[in-house]
């Protein structure tokens, strides 16, 4: 009764709502078309485009780490307190920020989404909201100018030429009304000044002062130095991931699988993955892969900080990976050369065949006639075998009646087609006509025949 309801209420297709206004580009090229995007960044404005603020932070900050660093002796507590902080910090984005805020790959109790706030914080890579905004804009409009980090851009614009410039245009429109509902989110928005001093500075320098007193290496080390090392390692997620490393799930856009990468970034090197499954809590599929933040958020389930870990059906998974693959044999198919097709052979009767046969080396087998020519003096049956059969059928004879020959001599055999015998093929069986390299081929739904529609 519900489904005959639903079924009278649907529109026939040719009234669908808008169907003949139907907007002639992309939602992508149209917006483009209409923003005003801000001129490229050249000699002559640079220094009007570039953002103070983040240049400060990326770029003087950072040389004035390496200077106090040249006059600061690294105790062995420190540089272990600092590599330990890094990895913390850098999980507050990894599996913070990246696979909790902006794809919801997994719930967060209430302790762990005020740690990972806290952490994150500690990265100073922007509040959560602002992050995650760019980052699903990213995902949703991968390698165009509505990407804030747009691979097309180059290598120097996706690891700092976004921070450190005023954006070339507004980048796309993205939900972000779960991360407006989200307390933890807004309330680190609005401490994020304070939560910064205290996450990034303050408290990695404390723990050594009071620790170990330590206070200055604490500061040069695992507040400053940590935060440069934070910053450039989480960059190569935009640069080198989309740009060193092969596509075993999709080459559509520029993301790249690489184990570099994945070694640097704490496990988002499995970039291909990523952008094809974003909502995955994982970026490693495979065991042995490096992703230590999907280790962490697994360890973060098993003692019930987080629940709810997605993962995307194994079965799409490899399907993507398969298209990837029979790509590659297509490729390798079409380096090869075959046998010529049926329709470009010439129909020969018998008695022409026989004919031919006076003037010419032609062999028939399986309903083909072969031209053994160039072959008579290789055969390693022996030239006095060939010759015997010329203008005969050697059906019998090629399929174990002298000889049952190997699958190799069928593919070299098929090579040596020139004509189809009147009525022969189809008194043949399908292993004795088709050779054994063309049983299984990969094919284009096209070339089959078969229609989309
Ligand atoms: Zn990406
Ligand atoms: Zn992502």
């Amino acid at each position: 009764m519900v489904a005959s309801a639903l079924l009278t209420k649907l529109v026939p297709p040719s009234e669908f709502p808008g169907q003949d206004n139907e907007p002639s580009e992309s939602y992508i090229s149209y917006v483009l078309r209409h923003e005003n995007l801000r001129p490229p960044v050249a000699w002559n404005n640079w220094w009007r485009e570039l953002h103070w603020g983040r240049f400060t932070l990326m770029i003087i900050m950072p040389l004035y780490t390496f200077i106090a660093a040249y006059y600061t002796p690294l105790q062995r507590e420190t540089a272990v307190w600092m590599v330990a902080f890094y990895f913390l910090s850098g999980m507050g984005i990894t599996a913070g920020h990246h696979r909790l805020w902006a794809h919801r790959s997994y719930n967060a109790s209430a302790t762990l989404e005020y740690i990972l706030a806290f952490l994150a914080a500690a990265s100073v890579m922007g509040p959560i909201i602002w992050w995650a905004r760019g980052h699903r804009a990213h995902h949703r409009y991968t390698d165009t100018d509505l990407d804030p980090y747009n691979a097309r851009r180059g290598l120097f614009w996706t690891h700092i030429g976004w921070v450190i410039f005023k954006p070339r245009c507004k980048h796309g429109i993205v939900d972000i009304s779960d991360l407006k509902n989200n307390h933890v989110v807004m309330w680190q928005l609005r401490q994020y000044p304070w939560l910064v001093l205290v996450a990034a500075v303050v408290f990695p320098t404390a723990v050594a002062g009071l620790g170990w007193g330590d206070w200055k290496g604490g500061f040069v080390y695992a507040a400053l130095l940590r935060l440069v090392i934070v910053h450039q390692t989480a960059s190569c997620v935009n640069s080198l991931a989309h740009w060193i490393g092969h596509t075993p799930f999709d080459d559509k856009h520029s993301p790249r699988d690489h184990l570099l990468t994945a070694l640097i970034t704490l496990g988002e090197g499995y970039h291909n993955f990523h952008h094809q499954f974003p909502m995955d809590y994982r970026n490693a599929i495979r065991w042995y892969q490096y992703d230590p933040t999907k280790w962490l958020i697994w360890l973060c389930q098993k003692v019930g900080l987080a629940s709810h870990l997605k993962t995307f059906s194994d079965n799409e998974i490899r399907k993507g990976e398969l298209t990837m693959e029979l790509r590659q044999l297509r490729k390798k198919q079409d380096e090869l050369n075959w046998p010529s097709q049926n329709n470009d052979l010439p129909v020969v009767s018998w008695a022409s065949y026989q004919s031919q046969a006076q003037s010419r080396s032609l062999i028939c087998i399986a309903g083909f006639i072969h031209d053994v020519e160039d072959f008579l003096g290789e055969h390693p049956g022996g030239r006095r075998l060939l010759v015997k059969h010329i203008g005969k059928d050697a059906t019998a004879a090629f399929f174990g009646g002298i000889y049952d020959h190997s699958h190799a001599a069928h593919n070299l055999l098929a090579m040596k087609r020139v004509g189809i015998l009147q009525g022969g093929v189809p008194h043949c069986s399908e292993e004795k006509v088709i050779p054994p390299s063309q049983l299984l081929r990969v094919a284009h739904m096209n070339e089959l025949g078969i229609s989309s529609h």
